[in-house]
């Protein structure tokens, strides 16, 4: 199963955690909050709760590609 990230803005407190591990996702906005580098890859499951779990806010979340349900990260 593919997923793609969500990551809700409110949420984010700018740890950086998640752009350090994947850039090629996730970018810093210009207030310093997290968002979706542009034509970002769907990730598959695994790494995409690895990653959602690594946000010590909760802001990150998954979508299923197929689906388009939300994914349990917990
Ligand atoms: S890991 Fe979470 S809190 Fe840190 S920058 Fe990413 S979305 Fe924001």
């Amino acid at each position: 199963m593919s997923c793609r990230v969500v990551v809700d803005a409110d949420v984010c407190i700018s740890s950086g955690r998640c752009v350090a591990e994947r850039p090629d996702v996730l970018r810093f906005d210009d207030d310093e909050l997290a968002e979706l580098v542009p034509g970002a890859p769907d990730l598959p499951d695994d790494v995409g709760r690895t990653l959602a779990r690594g946000c010590p806010s909760g802001a990150i979340g998954l979508v299923d590609v197929e689906t388009g349900a939300e994914i349990d990260v917990d």
